[in-house]
């Protein structure tokens, strides 16, 4: 496979169009088969439903080079499975998860120029999503609806080793109890957009948004979720039904229990407890884990002893297993790796 001529280490978190993206389409209560198509163009009505009241949600993961030359997904049955979650709960037509999985291995193999070579740091990241495409004027779904999927090369997360980011408290809430936090609907990130702005004008890299009945407990940040690790080498992570449940963290805590021989935890995680944390990290499909070396509570500073230059020591291992296993040098548990080719 000819590779384009991408300088793949120089490469940011940007759109940068490829050459093919799946398209089907929802009609008269069914899904047409989809197809691949070059047109990287949607034209809808002026009244569609994702445009008036944002009926839309979306997935994110890679695809990879290992070491041995093989084009891989981490765990797209996962994608599949909560996209379908996220379609259900927005009055969407659920898109089959075996077709799902399908049309994202046919969108990687038709841009397969474009998943960048191993040891680049790079990879192809894979943007499945959904919206209502006819005319909704009265407040209801749509009854006709797009999925598509397209892919874009993207650069390596950490440009010169992962240093530990600064986090605030955030004064706004991210999801409400029995709301939509638990989906990865757009809507949850378009009103996280002026929270994430203030933050960075404030000079913080994130939110930690903080439960919206009584803040008092650690939900997750915009766009990633929290794993702790406590003096004693547990690993932690929040549990509540108005978090994104991730995929990475949930790998992460398999991977500490099953790799790293570590205690795991999914409880409720209370603020007030952070500060007694030894490590904190973030995670996601796009960095896998950006260790936190300091939390700001309004002008009070929580620094947590891995400190502001490295990563903690088992933040560091949880992040080298996972990456190991992602990238084919660690043998993977069952049904992790979906082979491309
Ligand atoms: C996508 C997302 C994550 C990370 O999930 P991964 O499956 O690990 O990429 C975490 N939080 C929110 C709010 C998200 O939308």
């Amino acid at each position: 496979m000819e590779k384009k001529n991408i300088d793949w280490s120089s490469l940011g978190f940007g759109y940068l169009p490829t050459d093919k993206r799946f398209v089907a389409n929802f009609k008269n209560g069914a899904w047409d088969g989809g197809t691949l198509t070059s047109d990287a163009t949607i034209t809808i009505s002026e009244c569609a439903g994702v445009l008036q009241y944002a009926q839309t949600c979306f997935e994110g993961m890679k695809a990879y080079t290992t070491e041995d030359g093989r084009t891989v997904i981490f765990r797209p049955d996962l994608n599949a499975a909560r996209m379908a979650d996220s379609c259900r709960r927005l009055q969407m037509p659920v898109f089959p998860e075996e077709d799902f999985v399908n049309a994202v291995i046919e969108t990687v193999k038709a841009n397969e120029a474009y998943v960048p070579p191993y040891g680049s740091g790079a990879s192809l990241y894979i943007r499945p999503y959904m919206f209502g495409s006819d005319a909704v004027i009265g407040v209801k779904p749509a009854t006709e609806y797009q999925f598509r999927v397209f892919t874009t090369p993207v650069g390596p997360y950490f440009k010169g080793g992962a240093k530990p980011i600064t986090i605030r408290v955030s004064d706004y809430d991210r999801a409400a109890p029995n709301g939509t936090g638990h989906i990865k609907a757009g809507l949850n990130y378009a009103m996280s957009l002026y929270a994430i702005v203030d933050a960075h004008n404030q000079g913080f890299d994130e939110n930690m948004y903080l439960d919206a009945a009584t803040r008092t407990k650690v939900e997750e940040t915009g766009g990633a979720n929290f794993l702790f690790v406590t003096k004693d080498g547990k690993v932690v992570t929040p549990k509540s039904s108005s978090i994104l449940p991730s995929i990475t963290r949930r790998s992460l805590m398999q991977v500490a229990k099953d790799y790293l021989g570590l205690e795991v935890e999914e409880r409720e995680v209370f603020f007030d407890e952070v500060k007694d944390f030894a490590e904190c990290g973030l995670c996601g499909t796009a960095a896998v884990i950006s260790p936190v070396g300091k939390i700001n509570d309004h002008g009070k500073e929580i620094c947590f002893p891995s400190g502001m230059d490295e990563m903690g020591p088992v933040t560091k291992k949880l992040y080298e297993t996972l990456t190991g296993i992602q990238m084919g040098r660690i043998e993977a548990p069952e049904g992790w790796i979906r082979e491309v080719r």
